[in-house]
C-alpha cells in the first residue's frame, strides 16, 4: 500500500511512474509445500499467484505490471544477470557442505534446519537467515543444527555450488550507501552494519525448482538451480523488461534502468517490510554493481549497460494482530479477500496509512479499526462530504455561486490549498502517516468552518446568497481535500468526484488481464492499467451551477458488534 500511495501521488504531481512487482515463486518452501499437497511447485505457485493478483486488485494497487517469477522472460533476464556477474568474476564455483536428511537421503532445505546463530547466539536461527540479527547464514554455519521436519541432525556432504563474491562489493556498497539521502535512519544504519560483515554467499542449491544455471556444463542438470534470493530481486528488472515488451516498445525499460542513457535521471524506490531490507539495500545493489562492472574486481557492463541502483529503500516495520504475530497456522490472521468481503478497501487503506507500521512495530486491533473507521473516516471526512453536498443539493440543487467571500471564507480556502504543499511534501518523503494526519487536520478545519458558519441557520430568503457562498466554499474545500486524500483513498475519491458532479476518471484503477507468456510458457493473470487520466495534484475550481443530487454515504459506519465477531474468528 505505501508503494501505491507514493506512485499515485507522483503521477498526480506530473511525474512519469513505472510501478512493477510480482509474486516470487521459487524457493524450498514452495517445493516442500507442493510435496506435502501432492502437486507440482508450478501448480502451487499458480494457485497463490492468482489469489495474490486478485487481492492486490481488490485493494486498488495501481501496478503498471504485477507479474510473476516463473515467466520465461524472468528466467532469461536472471540468466543474463548471472552471466554478466560470472564474466566479471563475481561468481565462483566452490565445493561446499550441503545438508541431507540421514533418514530419507534427500536434500534438506535451508529454512527447515534450525540451530544457534554463530553471530548473535540466537537459538532459533534458520539455515538461511537469522531472524534476530538479520544475517544470512548457511546451514553448516549453525551450531547444533536440527531438522525442523523431524528433529534429526542433518548430515553434511560435499557438493559443488556457485558463490557470489559479496566481499568484492564492500567498498562499492559503502561508497554508495554514504551518498544516500533521506533514508529512514534505522534502515541506513542496519544496511551499513550488514555490509561490514559480508561473506561469499552460495547462490545455487541442490534443488529441482528454480532458474537453471546458464553455464555449459550446468544448464541441463536437473538437480542444481539458482537459489530464490538471487532470482527474486532480479524480478524488478525482469518485470520492467516484460512491461516494455508488452507496451510495444521493447526498449522502454531503459528509461527507468539505464544509468548512462535515457534512465540516468530516473529514481528507483523499493518498498518492503524490514525483514527484506538486506535483499534491497545490499544484495540487489551488489548484483547491479557486479553486472555493471563496478566492484573490486572491475569488469565490463553486461549487454544491458550500467544499471541504476536504488535511490531509496523504504522499509516498514512489523504489524502484529491483537498483540500476536500474524500466523496462518494458529489463525492469527485476516486474509485480504475476507477483509474485502466484509469491509471496504479504503477503510483498510485508511487504517494502514494512519496507523500502520511506518517506523515502529504496530498492533492491529479490531477495536482500533472500528474507532478509526467510525470516528475519523466516517464522522470526520465522510460527514463533511455528506453534509455539505446534501445541504447544497437540498437548498440549491447545484453548486451555488461564490458571492462576496468574507475573510473567514478566504482563510479557509487558503488553508486547504496549502495542503497540496504540506501533504505532498510528506508523501514525497515517505512520511505517509504524517501526510494523512495533515490531510485529516485540514478536513477538521473545514468541519469547524461549517459549524462556525452554520449555513443551516440561514433560512430567510434574504440570507440565501450568504448560505450559498458558505456552501460553495465548503464544496470547494471538499473537492480539494478529496484530491489530498486520493492517493490514500482512491475508491472513495472517485465516488466523491462524481457526487460533486464530476465525470470521467478521477482515480484510475488497475485491471486483471489474462495474458500469454511472451516466450511460449503457460498463460497467467497480470495486474496492469492505464493511469494517464485522473486528477492532478493541484486545486481545481468547482463550477457554480453544476447540478448536485442528494448523496449516498460514501463510507460505511460499522456496528461495534464487529469487534466481538472478528475476535471470535481469531485463534491463537
Ligand atoms: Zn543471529
Amino acid at each position: 500500500m505505501p508503494s501505491d500511495v507514493f506512485s499515485r501521488y507522483m503521477r498526480m504531481a506530473g511525474h512519469d511512474v513505472l510501478m512493477v512487482s510480482g509474486t516470487d515463486e521459487h524457493g524450498t518452501p514452495i517445493q516442500v509445500q507442493a510435496d506435502k499437497e501432492g502437486v507440482t511447485p508450478h501448480e502451487l505457485a499458480d494457485r497463490y499467484n492468482r489469489v495474490i493478483v486478485e487481492d492486490l486488485h481488490g485493494l486498488g494497487l495501481s501496478y503498471d505490471l504485477f507479474t510473476r517469477t516463473t515467466t520465461r522472460n524472468h528466467y532469461a533476464v536472471v540468466q543474463e544477470i548471472f552471466e554478466g556477474l560470472y564474466e566479471n568474476g563475481y561468481i565462483v564455483a566452490k565445493t561446499t557442505l550441503g545438508a541431507i536428511s540421514p533418514s530419507t537421503g534427500r536434500t534438506l532445505p535451508d529454512r527447515y534446519i534450525e540451530g544457534t546463530c554463530p553471530i548473535c547466539g540466537y537459538d532459533s536461527a534458520r539455515g538461511d537467515q537469522c531472524d534476530n540479527c538479520g544475517n544470512q547464514l548457511d546451514p553448516s554455519d549453525l551450531i547444533n543444527p536440527k531438522s525442523k521436519i523431524n528433529g534429526e541432525t542433518p548430515k553434511f556432504v560435499e557438493t559443488e555450488h556457485f558463490f557470489l563474491d559479496l566481499p568484492g562489493f564492500v567498498s562499492a556498497l559503502n561508497s554508495w550507501l554514504d551518498t544516500r539521502e533521506g533514508w529512514r535512519p534505522n534502515v541506513l544504519r542496519f544496511s551499513k552494519n550488514l555490509v561490514d560483515d559480508l561473506q561469499p554467499r552460495a547462490i545455487t542449491r541442490d534443488l529441482e525448482w528454480g532458474v537453471p544455471i546458464p553455464l555449459a556444463d550446468w544448464k541441463d542438470r536437473g538437480d542444481k538451480r539458482i537459489y530464490v534470493w538471487f532470482d527474486a530481486v532480479i524480478g524488478y528488472l525482469s518485470a520492467s523488461v516484460e512491461w516494455a515488451r508488452r507496451s510495444g516498445d521493447p526498449e522502454a525499460w531503459r528509461r527507468w534502468w539505464s544509468a548512462d542513457g535515457e534512465g540516468k535521471d530516473a529514481n528507483a524506490y523499493y518498498f518492503m517490510g524490514k525483514d527484506n531490507i538486506v535483499f534491497h539495500s545490499v544484495i540487489w545493489p551488489a548484483l547491479l554493481l557486479g553486472y555493471s562492472g563496478e566492484g573490486d574486481r572491475g569488469g565490463e557492463p553486461g549487454p544491458r549497460g550500467r544499471l541504476n541502483l536504488p535511490t531509496e529503500v523504504v522499509s516498514s516495520e512489523y504489524l502484529t494482530m491483537e498483540g500476536k504475530k500474524f500466523s496462518s497456522s494458529r489463525s492469527v490472521v485476516i486474509y485480504v479477500r475476507d477483509f474485502l468481503e466484509r469491509y471496504d478497501a479504503d477503510a483498510l487503506r485508511y487504517f494502514i496509512a494512519a496507523a500502520g507500521p511506518e517506523s515502529n512495530d504496530t498492533d492491529f486491533t479490531w477495536a482500533e479499526f472500528l474507532r478509526r473507521n467510525n470516528d475519523e473516516l466516517v464522522a470526520g471526512w465522510g460527514n463533511l462530504v455528506n453534509r455539505s453536498i446534501s445541504m447544497a443539493a437540498k437548498n440549491f440543487g447545484e453548486i451555488p455561486a461564490l458571492l462576496d467571500p468574507t475573510a473567514e471564507d478566504l482563510a479557509l480556502l487558503a488553508t486547504v490549498r496549502a495542503g497540496f504543499q504540506s501533504v505532498g511534501d510528506l508523501i514525497g518523503r515517505h512520511r505517509q502517516k504524517a501526510a494523512i494526519g495533515e490531510a485529516m487536520r485540514i478536513v477538521a478545519e473545514v468541519n469547524k468552518y461549517l459549524s462556525d458558519q452554520a449555513p443551516w441557520k440561514l433560512k430567510a430568503e434574504a440570507d440565501k446568497p450568504r448560505q450559498g457562498t458558505i456552501l460553495h466554499v465548503a464544496l470547494q474545500a471538499v473537492s480539494d481535500c478529496n484530491r489530498l486524500l486520493t492517493p490514500f483513498l482512491p475508491h472513495s475519491a472517485q465516488k466523491i468526484h462524481e457526487l460533486l458532479g464530476g465525470t470521467g476518471v478521477h482515480a484510475p484503477q488497475p485491471r486483471i488481464e489474462e495474458v500469454e507468456d511472451l516466450d511460449g510458457g503457460p498463460s497467467y493473470p497480470i495486474l496492469t492499467g492505464d493511469y494517464t487520466a485522473g486528477a492532478r495534484w493541484e486545486p481545481a475550481d468547482v463550477v457554480a451551477g453544476t447540478p448536485l443530487a442528494a448523496p449516498k454515504p460514501v463510507f460505511r459506519k460499522l456496528d461495534p458488534s464487529i469487534v466481538e465477531e472478528e475476535l471470535a474468528r481469531l485463534g491463537g
